[in-house]
């Protein structure tokens, strides 16, 4: 008997004879496409596109009665990414400009992102680099015109699925005949895979790395999915053994068993909602399956840059309809645009105004200002953000508001457009809601004044420090004084979170500091209800958060504030946020 340890991904007990899958598509050899071929060569790929989305689209009509709509959604997020612009666009990028065969732009386009995802610390964004194969797969599998259904045909006899690889819709599609349970040498415990698996009740044991190779079809198989175990050729007294350990499947909810999907719920059940920080189109895709309640900020910015001119107001309206298209139904808070400071101005604004340059661009024309003084330009924000407003959830906040003044004439710009909108007959909401940014003392420190004012708060951690201390954020030469819990910046924290809750108006954290961990609990205790956050961070705040308690951490912000210097706040969320993250937290702002 042979032992093949794996990655436990899906709780169960299976015994019976291996059915070992054929191999998985390759590109092959590869073809230099000439220009001339290059439509023709396009045209197959959208062929084949066409054809693995219709493919998918079968699979879940056939799995629809059996899982929930938590679950297919994973078989959606499949046809989302046969759609995606980031990774098909580079597919077809590669035949026009590279000349290479449909085949070869796929895997390359794959190749290039699935790197990507591979380089991330989180295990559970890491993992999504394997979504991302899988769709490019299922293209090949379309391109080279072989059977469909991915793992190929089902055994004859129940059998135990063994396969280099099986793709989430591959489990949907097997589940329902005669597989027991399978070993696949790629993935990892938090795989849609594995999640599907779970989901379908079939025991599975991922990420063996070998067993398509050490097994041989009609061997001998015990899969252990709970210890991740697989008995190849077991004696009889060691299949009776594990036959004597088999319960009952728990008719469990698979949500609940899903830890993506788990609330941030402390253990004393206050709830924390986690957003998502979003910073350019790209990441929409990863939205739906992130298991977040929204998007707490939206920096609109990445519209402005690598371009010599403004984008139309239509350019604008494009991407916020996306973005409300993906965040569906929940929020997406668009942020107006916020140029200058240590982002800069992109030429068409360089052209104007500030051709003279800034002595201090942190200081300087940033953010609201910039808008207010071209609202030429800020009214097409304005306008696009509204009309996509009428896709419901879609809210906007104002970035570097330093006095009542400012709001009231952003609001003010914002009625104008309104009116022009009605005038025109265009839909939008009405009563969309206007946040502001806290992110400089001045904001902070009257902030009672401003949630008067506004629909909610949105407080900008990163500028927040680096004004409070006078310390650049992209300095690194003050990188070590960037003291993200410095009393000062606690004290602020607890103002802006005592004002929000006399005015009976949100606040939102959507600095790095709401994506550390220990950070964020303090930002609990504190009195936010609301973090925005990288979407990698979500899961280990999210752990950390259904690992506390209120009242410890109300009790470990009050403790906070009394502290007389950053070593001393530290060395308490420290103590606390053990095991939640390690050594000191890194929230300095990625610039
Ligand atoms: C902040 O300042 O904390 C913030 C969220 O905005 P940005 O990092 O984009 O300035
Ligand atoms: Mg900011």
């Amino acid at each position: 008997m042979t032992r093949i340890q794996g990655v436990g991904a899906s709780e169960g007990v299976a015994a019976g004879r291996a059915w070992v899958a054929s191999a998985q598509p390759s590109p092959g050899m590869l073809r230099r496409v000439p220009p001339e071929r290059a439509e023709e060569e396009l045209g197959r790929l959208e062929r084949a596109i066409e054809a693995a989305a219709a493919e998918l689209e079968a699979i879940r009509q056939a799995a629809s009665g059996r899982l929930g709509p938590g679950h297919l959604y994973i078989l959606d997020l499949g046809r989302l990414l046969l759609k995606d612009e980031m990774l098909i666009g580079e597919a077809r990028r590669r035949i026009r400009e590279e000349g290479l065969n449909a085949e070869w732009a796929v895997q390359a386009a794959v190749d290039h992102f699935a790197h990507f995802f591979e380089t991330l610390e989180d295990p559970y964004f890491r993992d999504r680099r394997l979504d991302i194969g899988h769709a490019g797969e299922r293209i090949l599998r379309h391109l080279a015109e072989s059977p469909p259904g991915g793992a190929g045909r089902e055994p004859e006899e129940p059998a135990i699925l063994v396969a280099r690889d099986l793709t989430p819709a591959d489990v949907a599609a097997l589940s329902g005949g005669k597989i027991l349970g399978f070993v696949t040498d790629l993935g990892g415990h938090t795989s849609h895979t594995a999640i599907m698996a779970q989901a379908l009740g079939i025991p599975a044991v991922v990420g063996t790395g070998d067993a398509s190779r050490r097994v041989a079809t009609g061997d001998r198989l015990l899969v252990d999915g709970g210890a991740g175990t697989v008995l190849l050729n077991p004696s009889d007294e060691a299949v009776s053994a594990y036959r004597a350990s088999l319960r009952p499947r728990q008719e469990v909810l698979e949500e609940e068993k899903t830890p993506i999907q788990r609330p941030a719920v402390t253990r004393d059940g206050v709830r924390v909602t986690l957003l998502a920080n979003i910073g350019n189109d790209q990441e929409l895709s990863l939205l739906p399956v992130s298991g977040v309640d929204g998007v707490g900020l939206y920096r609109s910015e990445w519209l402005y840059f690598n371009r010599p001119d403004f984008p139309s107001e239509e350019e604008h309206y494009a991407s916020y309809l996306r973005l409300a298209q993906a965040a569906r139904p929940k929020p997406a808070i668009i942020r107006t645009l916020d140029l200058g400071g240590d982002r800069g101005f992109p030429p068409a604004a360089r052209r104007g105004r500030l051709e003279e340059g800034e002595p201090n661009p942190a200081l300087g024309v940033r953010g609201i200002r910039f808008s207010l003084e071209r609202p030429d330009i800020f009214k097409r924000q304005l306008r696009a953000i509204l009309r996509a407003s009428a896709e419901g959830g879609v809210a906007l906040v104002y970035p570097m508001v330093t006095s009542l003044e400012e709001l009231r004439r952003a609001r003010a710009l914002l009625e104008e457009a309104k009116e022009e909108l009605r005038g025109e007959g265009r839909l939008f909401n009405e009563s969309i809601q206007q946040g502001v940014v806290v992110e400089t003392p001045a904001a902070a420190l009257c902030a009672d004044h401003l949630a008067r004012h506004a629909d909610f708060l949105a407080v900008g951690t990163n500028d927040l420090i680096q004004y409070t201390l006078a310390m650049d954020r992209a300095d690194k030469g003050v990188a070590d004084r960037y003291e993200s819990l410095h009393p000062s910046v606690v004290r602020l924290l607890h103002g802006v979170a005592q004002a929000s809750r006399s005015a009976g108006v949100p606040a939102i954290v959507c600095g790095e500091l709401a994506g550390d961990p220990k950070s964020a609990l303090y930002l609990v205790g504190l009195g936010f209800r609301s973090l925005s956050m990288a979407l990698s961070k979500a899961p280990a705040v999210r752990r950390a958060i259904r690992r506390s308690a209120l009242a410890q951490l109300e009790e470990l912000a009050g403790a906070m504030l009394e502290c007389e210097s950053a070593q001393e706040v530290r060395a308490l969320t420290s103590r606390k946020g053990r095991g939640a993250g390690r050594g000191r937290p890194s929230v300095r702002p990625a610039v």
